[in-house]
């Protein structure tokens, strides 16, 4: 979407530190940090609200999201 940060972020229009990627992820440090640590985890496709992650589809990409941030992003 072209008004959104976050997919500006992901297509590398707008500079971030990334700490993490995956085809349907993307993890990368907050600009405006609130913690030693503030790590931003996105889905690599535009997803306006967490209530348009509807459906199996939905579901899929919340849980690779949960899985994708479990799986350690402090690398
Ligand atoms: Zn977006």
């Amino acid at each position: 979407m072209a008004d959104c940060l976050f997919c500006k972020i992901v297509a590398g229009e707008i500079p971030a530190k990334v700490v993490k990627r995956t085809p349907d992820a993307l993890a990368f440090r907050d600009i405006d940090a609130k913690a030693p640590v503030h790590v931003l985890v996105i889905p690599t496709r535009h997803i306006p609200a967490v209530r348009d992650a509807k459906g199996q589809d939905g579901e899929r990409l919340i849980g690779r999201l949960l899985a994708f941030a479990a799986d350690g992003l402090d690398s």
